[in-house]
């Protein structure tokens, strides 16, 4: 069940049937790892619940309203049904927010209704190895050179929001732009790149850009503007909010597990199922602190540094929770309860792999910095 107030508030988005479409998710995800069409079905599941649109304006959860406490438990509980689809799915809630923030009225119009009328699936790839993007210019248009690693989602995604250098006339450094994906060829996805431990089919290939021109009208605003706070840092928040779904799946897993064995009166076990739902519901109240904070500060500049602590906090905290929910459970379920078809067996792969997300040493030095800041200036924080 989602714990949402999207239950009284919402009125265009059917919160039994998502919960019906989530159940199909879930089921389905021991097939969709080795599924050639990827994540295809589960995608057009979310599309005909009404997902793809529910933080357009004048949806349940419209960005222009305080909605993120809802839209973060929107995130996890997909995330618990399918650590992939919700990958997929932040990434398309990710870009659609940074069309929101920084995109202009015409291009709102244009990509919303790609969304509203056609479905259309949004990513964000910003990630790149030596080989990374560049724009040029080329009459009055910009060709683009180079590729981007971790694409997730690369084959269902519709529209994909990607960074580049750009360095023409005023346009200088880190640029966004939005590629039709039915311009870039099958050929250009590099289905080698993707062996990883976890999160097969999120099937986050590299993809090469090269050669596809772009109008100024798919530039968004200037270049430097994704790095803009407190939304890059902050919004690491939502990323914590699927990881969380995954461990939120593992901690229900390891307890029909061990109630199907009748191993739930063993002292030892019952000891590290407390830890694990502990942990657990420790994690949902960082996310639902984490949230109305957000909700509170995103655009009160005073409270910016404050925001990206509590993120940063949120983020590097929810990880450490997840990694112990699976080192109890590990013990609780031993090897049998990790073999397939116990889909414990791959949601740890999943939940293992996900969990490596840019820059968690450096965040950690950042809270540091935040604290010894605030005691050196006095900064008033209720954090
Ligand atoms: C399933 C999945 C899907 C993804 N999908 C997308 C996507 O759709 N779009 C996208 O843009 N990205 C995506 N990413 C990429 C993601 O955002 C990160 O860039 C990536 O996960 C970080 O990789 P890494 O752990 O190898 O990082 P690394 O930066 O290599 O970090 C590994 C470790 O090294 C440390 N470290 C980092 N730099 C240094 C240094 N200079 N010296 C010493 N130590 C250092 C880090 O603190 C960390 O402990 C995805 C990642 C995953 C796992």
């Amino acid at each position: 069940m989602i714990e949402t107030p999207t239950q009284t508030k919402n009125q265009t988005f059917d919160l039994l049937n998502f919960e019906d479409t989530l159940e199909k998710i879930k089921s389905q995800a021991i097939w969709s790892e080795h599924d050639p069409e990827g994540l295809k079905k589960e995608f057009q599941w979310l599309k005909e619940s009404g997902a793809l649109k529910i933080v357009l304006p004048g949806e349940a959860l419209d960005f222009n309203q305080p909605n993120m406490p809802e839209l973060l438990n929107l995130l996890k509980a997909v995330g618990k049904a399918n650590l992939s689809v919700g990958r997929i799915f932040e990434g398309h809630i990710n870009t659609l927010y940074l069309i929101h923030l920084y995109a202009n009225a015409q291009q709102k119009k244009e990509w919303y209704q790609g969304v509203q009328d056609q479905g259309h699936l949004f990513g964000v790839w910003n990630t790149q190895a030596q080989n990374g993007i560049q724009f040029y210019p080329e009459a009055d248009q910009f060709k683009i050179s180079g590729s981007k690693t971790f694409c997730s989602g690369v084959g269902i995604v519709d529209r994909a929001l990607i960074t580049g250098n750009i360095d023409y006339t005023d346009r200088k450094g880190w640029q966004m732009a939005i590629v039709d994906m039915s311009g870039i060829s099958e050929q250009n996805i590099d289905k080698n790149s993707w062996k990883p431990l976890g999160m097969q089919a999120s099937g986050s290939y590299t993809v090469d850009f090269s050669g596809y021109l772009l109008d100024e009208s798919d530039l968004i605003s200037r270049p430097g503007i994704y790095l803009n706070q407190p939304y890059f840092s902050g919004g690491a928040i939502r990323f914590a909010a699927v990881h969380l779904g995954g461990a939120e799946a593992i901690a229900e897993n390891t307890i029909e597990y061990l109630l199907s064995l009748n191993r739930t009166e063993d002292p030892i076990q019952r000891l590290r199922l407390s830890n694990i739902m502990m942990q657990l519901v420790s994690g949902r109240l960082w996310l639902e602190k984490a949230g109305q904070h957000y909700d509170e500060w995103a655009d009160d500049k005073t409270h910016e540094q404050d925001l990206i602590a509590f993120a940063n906090m949120t983020r590097v905290t929810i990880e450490d929770i997840c990694l112990r929910i699976m080192d109890e459970s590990n013990k609780c379920i031993g090897a049998r309860g990790l073999m397939a078809p116990y889909d414990m067996e791959r949601i740890f792969r999943d939940l293992t792999f996900y969990l490596r997300q840019p820059a968690p040493d450096a965040t950690r030095l950042n809270v540091a910095d935040f604290f010894i800041k605030k005691q050196q200036t006095g900064h008033e924080s209720n954090i």
